[in-house]
């Protein structure tokens, strides 16, 4: 529709028509206007696949690398492709906006959404996030980038004021934002929990009125986090324009009283709703007629190619880290025997947990896809678990189990009562379950139910079974009758976004095919908001001992591949990391497997930076991040060479957690982090202090490793250059380019005592066939030569001189230019 129309059809409206599009109608929609023709649009998360509404129990979805595995293929381009898969997957999922991408930056390496975040890196973030953005919203679905800003960590993630100085603010936080509206007209933004400099960050009229809509021209939609709204008034005033989820806490009456009173303006309400029609229309949903099911893609030769694209990606964001003696890629046809050890081999780490969380269609886990892999060529390849990482138990096994039943009661004290009628009964897939609204669909706002699910468990070894419940309302498991746990005095702090029980575990004798009978009552009262969930974990008794059967297991193969990591209970939504350690003894593990072994390989499954005490005695390290359902697939294909391994870190890997950054102030005291190091986040603070890093920012091996043996600045002010390949095989090299004030700047002036010595201004991702050389041009940031002035509150021409400097990591780029 044009401008003209859309503001025919928002006139057309009635005051409290207006107002009621300005909530959502529950979790995942918007309100239709039917008499005018209006439909409600669904929303769904983001960013690591399209969800659809449910969690768990829904259609599966394609799932692809986390948001650090995107940024570490340092390609846009492929990026952008992923993105067209997300914006089909969306459409399978009968959404028209994807809450996607996160583009909050990594103050510190333990922040627990890190790993759907990109970088530590504005620009390298903001490259990303165009190619993402760009793919989706050409699939006629909108994305909503997140969370407008500052929302860098989970400690105290509802509240937490985020105290940013202005030029900190403008030359780090916001660059992906404003590039995704400027570069690709991004069409939504999510406003965080947090608070920025005072105000809610949905409440902003600095930011979201002022810097979003005002300085940058924005002129999509302005979302709240779900159950990140605090005001009737301010909100509205400051431009968000919906209130996320529905039904509405603060808008409905309270927002039509506002108006009547004069307290709001209804020329704001207007606005508003036409940001939402505009949104709305522009995606082409004014036609939908409504939100379409949601499905799983059928199969066929497109999800074949998407599939394909997951498995590149995958392999495209892994950065070889080390590579000694070419002790990669493995040649199958050398090998015999090959032990693929560690707790990420046999069930790999494909994503991090929280909202971002899809079903996957299907997970190409390591140990299985590299047996397959390998079988071809008549080598035996055998697993051992090495350890455990389990933070909570994992999820109960279904195949352990008789279908599970729930019957849902309307009374929760029901339960007690052994003649109370259920008001429905079901089997489900698996014993973790999230509802965020009404499973007896009678209350989805403030649901009250009872739950029982009952199945009959058989356990496959015997001996001491560990159990474990996580619920958000009360909830007691029950073997053979017997009430084992009760979790009704645990305190609050565990799954569920932090609002759960913390976890309570029971350990019971069993013995291996004598069944027994699980029953888990979960009682529902009414607790002011509408989600419930709750997680039944189990864990057999630990057979043999795992580190001798690892470190035999090693010791009679040709290569030990270690796959080591976290997992979605260490790397999630609502809460930090507090270490750098890898979890459990899988330090321990990789040394002594290395002790042993001919070859060690270690590949490290997480979605941030781990440290790496062992890495002189081992051969090859890949930091594979949580590279999507095809891991194993990609993974093989690096291991094997199928692939160059091509990833460069985008974000440094610090050798302890003293050193970083954001060390002294973080998470923050009495409410309030304190971003003290400023513009000195990532490379930029271990720069400018001399710090060695583990690994700097920008930094990968390939098999072949191209040089760069030329370098200038072309007349339009690229640089242009020049790179060799003298390997036998084709190789990739990402060069970088940073920017500098040359040592004969005055280093005093106004830029401020946090300047970051240099910062990435471009960088281009070349092909080297073998023995040639290749030349390619990289567009330096149209920013390269800007500071933003608090004086004059805008981007003033930095003092000089500079210069470009050009290499393969962060880490005292070798070629300097005067530029
Ligand atoms: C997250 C958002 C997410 C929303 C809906 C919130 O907890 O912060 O990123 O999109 O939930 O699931």
């Amino acid at each position: 529709m044009t401008r003209q129309e859309l503001e025919r059809l928002v006139d057309s409206l009635t005051i409290a028509e207006q107002v009621s599009l300005l909530a959502g109608s529950d979790m995942w929609h918007t309100v239709a206007v039917e008499r005018v023709g209006i439909p409600a649009i669904r929303v769904t998360d983001g960013p690591a696949g399209a969800r659809g509404t449910e969690f768990g129990t829904g259609p599966a979805s394609l799932n692809v690398p986390c948001g650090t595995a995107l940024a570490a293929t340092w390609d846009p381009e492929l990026v952008e492709a992923i993105g067209g898969l997300l914006g089909r997957e969306a459409r399978a999922k009968g959404a028209r906006v994807l809450l996607a991408p996160t583009v909050n930056l990594h103050r510190t390496p333990i922040g627990g959404r890190n790993f759907e975040c990109m970088s530590e890196d504005p620009y390298l973030t903001a490259r990303t996030a165009v190619g993402y953005v760009r793919g989706v919203q050409r699939e006629g679905v909108a994305c909503c980038i997140k969370h407008f800003v500052g929302n860098d960590t989970e400690f105290e993630r509802m509240s937490i004021n985020s105290r940013i100085d202005e030029r900190t603010l403008r030359e780090a936080y916001l660059v992906p934002f404003e590039a995704a509206v400027r570069d690709a007209g991004v069409m939504s933004v999510m406003t965080g929990y947090n608070r920025i400099n005072g105000p809610w960050a949905a409440d902003s009229v600095e930011l979201v009125d002022g810097v979003l809509r005002g300085e940058w021209g924005f002129v999509g939609l302005v979302m709240s986090d779900w159950f990140g709204m605090h005001s009737t008034i301010e909100a509205i005033e400051a431009g968000l324009d919906l209130e996320m989820p529905g039904p509405s806490r603060f808008r409905g009456q309270q927002l039509l009283d506002a108006v009547e009173s004069g307290a709001v303006d209804r020329s704001l309400v207007r606005r508003s709703a036409l940001n939402l029609l505009r949104m709305i229309s522009r995606v082409g949903g004014l036609d939908d007629g409504g939100p379409e099911d949601e499905s799983t893609r059928s199969a066929g030769p497109d999800v074949d190619i998407d599939i394909a694209l997951i498995r590149r990606a995958g392999a495209a964001g892994m950065v070889l880290l080390r590579n000694e003696s070419a002790a990669l890629p493995l040649d199958p046809v050398e090998l015999t025997n090959v032990a693929v050890i560690g707790p990420n081999a046999a069930v790999g780490q494909v994503m991090g947990g929280g909202s971002a969380h899809v079903t996957p269609t299907h997970v190409a886990h390591p140990f299985a896809t590299l047996r397959t892999r390998l079988a071809k060529f008549e080598v035996d390849v055998v697993h051992a678990e090495g350890c455990n990482i389990n933070k909570l138990l994992r999820e109960l096994k279904p195949d352990l189990c008789t279908p599970i039943e729930v019957q849902f009661y309307a009374d929760p004290e029901a339960l007690g009562d052994e003649h109370a009628t259920p008001l429905s009964a079901s089997v489900i897939p698996s014993a973790t379950l999230l509802w965020v609204d009404d499973p007896t669909a009678r209350d989805h706002v403030d649901p009250c139910f009872g739950a029982r699910l009952s199945t009959t468990f058989t356990p496959d070894v015997s001996g001491a079974w560990q159990f474990s419940i996580e619920s958000v309302t009360p909830a007691r498991l029950m073997i053979d009758g017997a009430t084992l746990i009760d979790n009704e005095p645990m305190p609050s702090g565990g799954s569920f976004f932090g609002l759960g029980k913390q976890e309570s575990r029971v350990s019971v004798n069993l013995v291996a095919g004598v069944p027994c009978g699980l029953v888990i009552e979960l009682r529902r009262p009414r607790i002011g908001l509408a989600l419930s969930g709750l997680n039944v974990g189990a864990q057999a008794p630990t057979v043999g001992d795992l580190f001798t059967d690892a470190v035999s297991a090693a010791a009679a193969a040709d290569v030990s591949i270690v796959i080591v990591g976290t997992n979605d209970d260490w790397e999630c939504e609502g809460w930090d990391r507090t270490t750098l350690e890898l979890p459990g003894d899988q330090d321990e593990l990789i040394r002594r497997v290395a002790a042993v072994s001919r070859r060690t390989i270690v590949v490290v499954n997480a979605g941030s930076p781990l440290a790496m005490p062992w890495i002189d005695e081992v051969d090859a390290v890949v930091m594979a991040w949580f590279p999507g359902q095809q891991m194993g697939e990609s993974l093989a294909d690096l291991l094997l060479g199928e692939i160059e391994p091509q990833g460069r870190l985008p974000v440094t890997f610090p050798a302890r957690l003293e050193d970083t950054p954001a060390f002294e102030h973080h998470p923050g005291r009495d409410g309030v982090a304190e971003y003290r190091e400023g513009r000195l986040i990532g490379y930029k603070w271990y720069d400018t202090i001399a710090r060695e890093p583990l690994f700097p920012f920008g930094f990968g091996l390939g098999y072949a490793n191209p040089t760069i043996v030329g370098a200038e600045i072309t007349g339009s002010g690229d640089v242009l250059v020049t790179v060799a390949n003298d390997a036998d095989r084709d190789g990739i090299q990402v060069v970088q380019v940073y920017v500098a004030r040359s040592r004969s700047a005055d280093r005093t002036s106004q830029q401020g005592s946090d300047e970051p010595i240099q910062r990435l201004v471009g960088f281009v991702k070349i092909d080297v066939p073998r023995r040639q050389t290749v030349s390619a041009s990289i567009a330096i940031d149209s920013r390269a030569f800007k500071t933003w002035s608090i004086e004059a509150h805008a981007w003033v021409d930095a003092d000089g001189p500079f210069e470009l400097r050009v290499g393969t990591s962060s880490r005292k780029p070798p070629i300097h230019l005067n530029a």
